[in-house]
């Protein structure tokens, strides 16, 4: 009976919401603003306009210090920072939770670097403490950079980076901390200089709301000093031309990408108009709310929330565990209610069993109340559709925790 319903009635026409974890939502805004004809990129407005980028773009990762654009993704932005801080053969730490990490360790070897991964699983956190054991035992310093994700985006598991700077610190350890904020910044909070962060990237296409193509690389003087003895480094990575070019097509090393600097300029004016404590507080309330949902369909029935501690959960994205069935939800949501889901990326080999038994729910960036309570509508639509058991009541949990944000 069921299945004739939803055959004979689709809910999925209207505005179609994309509830992944990147990229995420294009405000209206960004996307008007990047629908123009193509600019002068010698002179005149493009150039100034760039120019007030930076400052603004420091204002989000919460530093002083230097601030580069590439043309890229998240990837180039991993590559950027190991190219700019690294020679062939230097050692790098690795503490990892969830997957994302691998990426970066696989993009480190193929610049010549040598990783060594300290896992702790998919479920909790990066241990400081056993970081800073390690660190520690490396009396020789030959571990150059602790390379560390903020947020997990396949686990949700976001980590301490203030932590590991002060394990650094008392082992009296010069490598630099490395943070990949892809999915945290505008999101999660993140201080870059005042947690002691030496280099941060994110990309554009998360919390900075922008379509995918542009990767930032933040770093400090500390940073800098390493690309001094950095081998790894080439023409197109260097950090340096970028950072206060001479003239202006160095800033990208080649043509503008004109087009997403628009986004980006408009993406930002949001950010700072709204201000960041105020993002940072929007995107609390708003995955509070998702979680008082999921807590209250996990007390009967098989979902579950992969990340247990709420402490350690992030603000962007929640990976959630529906063994067997997470799949099947994922496309009843796309097919009949309008709503794409994140697959389960890295908890499970993709096509194995396993892989159908996760969803995620991106909250990142362009998000309010009424998303996230149409998202969480559709999950819970799409339970009773199916027929899978869940405990009752997870829209009013959720939209009580909206009435006392
Ligand atoms: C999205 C993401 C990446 C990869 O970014 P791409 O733009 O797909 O290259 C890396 N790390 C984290 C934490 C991410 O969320």
């Amino acid at each position: 009976m069921r299945d004739e319903i939803a055959s004979r009635v689709s809910l999925a026409k209207g505005p179609h919401a994309l509830s992944i974890p990147g990229p995420s939502m294009a405000p209206e805004r960004v996307l008007r603003a990047m629908h123009r004809p193509s600019p002068n990129i010698y002179q005149g407005p493009l150039i100034e306009m760039t120019h007030s980028l930076f400052p603004d773009l420091k204002r989000v990762a919460r530093t002083e210090h230097h601030a580069t654009i590439y043309i890229g993704n998240g990837h180039a932005a991993w590559e950027a920072c190991l190219a700019n801080t690294h020679s062939r053969g230097d050692l790098v730490l690795i503490p990892k939770t969830g997957s994302f990490a691998d990426g970066w360790a696989t993009m480190a070897e193929g610049l010549g670097l040598r990783t060594e991964i300290m896992d702790f699983g998919n479920r909790g956190p990066i241990d400081p403490a056993a970081v800073g054991e390690r660190l520690r035992a490396d009396k020789g310093h030959e571990i150059r950079s602790v390379l560390m994700v903020h947020v997990d985006t396949s686990s949700s598991v976001r980590s301490d980076a203030a932590a590991l700077r002060r394990e650094l610190d008392a082992a009296g350890h010069p490598a630099l901390l490395q943070a990949d904020c892809i999915a945290s910044m505008g999101c999660d909070r993140f201080e870059m200089d005042e947690w002691g962060v030496d280099v941060a990237v994110t990309g554009c296409q998360k919390g900075l709301m922008t379509p995918p193509g542009l990767a930032f690389v933040f770093y400090n003087d500390k940073a800098d000093r390493a690309r001094e003895r950095a081998d790894c480094v080439t023409g197109y990575w260097d950090w340096r031309p970028r950072t206060n070019p001479e003239v202006y097509f160095r800033y990208f090393n080649g043509t503008a990408p004109t087009h997403h600097l628009y986004g980006l300029r408009e993406a930002l004016d949001m950010i700072h108009e709204e201000g960041m404590e105020a993002v940072w507080a929007r995107h609390a309330a708003l995955a509070r709310a998702v979680w008082a949902a999921l807590e209250a369909w996990e007390r009967d029935g098989p979902l579950e929330m992969n990340v247990r501690d709420a402490a350690h959960r992030s603000h962007a994205v929640t990976s959630v565990r529906l063994p067997e069935r997470g799949t099947e939800l994922r496309t009843w949501c796309e097919e009949q209610f309008g709503l794409t889901l994140g697959i389960g990326v890295g908890m499970a080999p993709m096509g194995s069993p396993e892989w159908d038994g996760f969803f995620r729910i991106g909250h990142m960036g362009h998000v309010n109340g009424h998303v996230v309570m149409g998202t969480l509508g559709g999950i819970e639509a799409g339970l009773d559709a199916l027929g899978v058991p869940h405990g009752p009541g997870g829209l009013s949990a959720a939209a009580k925790a909206l009435a006392q944000a």
